[in-house]
């Protein structure tokens, strides 16, 4: 598992930031993620559906593992395999992954800076825990990288948070 980033994770993740912006577009929050292997072939990609489907915990995170129940695809060794994040997970996302068998995350935007874009939506559920400190108290460890193409991921979740201008 590498503890780098990678070009090819670099690609993932700008895949990662157009799956938020989708799900932004549809009205749903602008978040966004996508499973890919060791070899970064992707598995499974995931947009945030909370408005479109009535279910507040459907974050992007949350719907890719309850989406891998792997019908065609069979078992996938998710300890072998990323989630890619347009921004950082929240507890619930970041605790689901873990126990889903996730053991690398890489998000883009940070939290803090996430936090500042969607401050402006203040009955937007947040708690105010990094990504890092949750996971770093996970017994099987979990490499976490980023944030990454941070402003990339800033004006997709600004377009679709605050609208346009
Ligand atoms: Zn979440």
């Amino acid at each position: 598992m590498s503890e780098q980033i990678t070009a090819v994770d670099l690609k993932l993740l700008g895949e990662a930031i157009e799956v938020a912006g989708e799900a932004g577009a549809r009205g749903d929050y602008p978040f966004g993620c996508v499973l890919a292997d060791s070899e970064g072939t992707v598995i499974g990609r995931f947009g945030n559906s909370c408005f479109t489907s009535g279910d507040p915990t459907a974050h992007a995170e949350v719907g890719l593992m309850r989406d891998l129940g792997m019908q065609a695809l069979g078992p996938v060794d998710l300890s072998k395999c990323t989630v890619y994040v347009n921004a950082e997970p929240c507890p619930m996302c970041a605790a689901t992954m873990y126990f889903g068998g996730v053991r690398r995350i890489i998000f883009a935007l940070g939290d803090e800076r996430c936090r500042q874009i969607t401050s402006r939506q203040p009955d937007a559920p947040h708690i105010e825990m990094e990504v890092r400190d949750l996971l770093g108290k996970a017994v099987q460890p979990v490499v976490i990288l980023g944030p990454a193409l941070e402003d990339e991921a800033a004006k997709v979740v600004d377009r679709y948070i605050n609208g346009p201008n």
